[in-house]
């Protein structure tokens, strides 16, 4: 089938070329999120005639892109983040990459960005792991962030379907987001700009959803604040904070029964892989404990008047970089909603526990169909 063929992968067809001038590993404590890459690249072309070419693992380098390439002007580029991590056994895994290559896919496709086969590609981006190991350290709370990106690349200022794409990966060691322990953030919720809204592109992981999100988050910060907590509505329903989603820890005012509440995948939220994962173990391992788990709309004021009459349980953020990030207060409308944390505590029970389960998968001390030996 001819479409089928153009988003084919053919791993067989990998290249190889090894760097000559290997990078110095900086010492684990000097990584910072995002500033360092590891030695190689990994790349495919693709064009409208040819679909899928080889790929080619190279010395981490430059693109080399004509001025008028549409990516720069139309915002053709999607991106995805993921992380590799090494087991005690010195085995490299990497968590639900096929979570990645579906949004990944979603992402493109929105964007007259060509699809592509997710198995074939994590097969290449193992290699590319395997290949640049030694940069991932062995201490617990360290990885190798993957940045999956493709972009159009169609010399072109006319607005149309791009003829030409490339989908590369980078990979960026990074410590652990915590490196003291937890530490509970403070939000503002932003009720003067809206990130997403149905119908919208929100739910995809665009570069263009991106930069608009800066200067709010700059104003959050101005003010104190980590980061600002994206509001949708008249109602304003509790979405999702900077890169992550949230969760909610409240009691039922009747009935006392605990319940986690996270917003629903309408649209105006990403889908979190962290997301999805506390959804599930929550689901497996909370409601036989008696907790109801909700993904349902819940707003601003529900969480400001739950915590006036003292049913907010905790407050947590989730996401690849941080996995779980509790929340103390919320400003919102002049008021800072207290999220349920005693002052001299960082963390609650739930936050925590989701943290050990996940990070227990990630780095292999549990077998767990999540986690994608390399
Ligand atoms: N929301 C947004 C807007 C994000 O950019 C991210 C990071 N990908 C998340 C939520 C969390 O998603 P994940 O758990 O897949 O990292």
């Amino acid at each position: 089938h001819a479409t089928e063929r153009l988003l084919e992968i053919d791993p067989t067809r990998l290249s190889i070329t090894k760097t000559t001038t290997p990078k110095e590993l900086l010492a684990p404590k000097d990584l910072i999120f995002g500033h360092t890459f590891t030695d190689h690249m990994l790349s495919l072309e693709w064009t409208a005639s040819d679909g899928w070419l080889a790929p080619r693992i190279t010395p981490y380098q430059n693109l080399s892109l004509d001025p008028a390439t549409c990516v720069f002007h139309y915002a053709f580029t999607a991106f995805e983040g993921m992380k590799a991590y090494k087991d005690s056994k010195g085995q490299c895994r990497i968590f639900r990459p096929d979570r990645n290559m579906r949004r990944l896919n979603k992402s493109a496709a929105r964007i007259a960005l060509p699809a592509f086969d997710g198995n074939a590609f994590i097969d290449l981006i193992g290699k590319l792991v395997k290949l640049d190991n030694h940069f991932i350290p062995s201490e617990r709370g360290y990885s190798l962030y993957l940045r999956p990106t493709i972009i159009g690349t169609q010399r072109t200022l006319g607005v149309g379907p791009p003829g030409s794409a490339l989908l590369y990966v980078i990979a960026s060691p990074v410590g652990p987001y915590y490196p003291t322990g937890f530490k509970a953030v403070s939000l503002e919720a932003t009720d003067y700009a809206v990130r997403a809204w149905p119908g919208g592109v929100g739910d995809m992981k665009l570069g263009a959803n991106y930069a608009p999100c800066i200067v709010p988050q700059m104003q959050a910060a101005s003010r104190g604040f980590h980061q600002n907590l994206w509001l949708f509505g008249e109602e304003e329903y509790i979405t999702e904070v900077g890169t992550m989603n949230l969760f909610v820890a409240v009691k039922d005012p009747q009935t006392g029964e605990k319940e986690l509440i996270t917003a629903p995948l309408d649209g105006t939220i990403l889908e979190g892989v962290t997301r999805d994962s506390v959804l599930e173990l929550a689901r497996e391992r909370l409601v036989p404990k008696g907790w109801k788990v909700s993904e349902r709309k819940y707003t601003m004021a529900e969480l400001a008047k739950a915590a006036e009459e003292d049913r907010v349980l905790e407050v947590f953020g989730s996401g690849t970089a941080a996995v779980i990030s509790p929340v103390r207060k919320i400003s919102w409308k002049g008021n800072l909603v207290q999220c349920g944390l005693p002052d001299d505590v960082e963390v609650g029970p739930i936050a925590q526990q989701m943290k050990d389960w996940i990070e227990e998968i990630q780095y292999g001390d549990i077998d767990h169909p999540w986690s994608v030996v390399v």
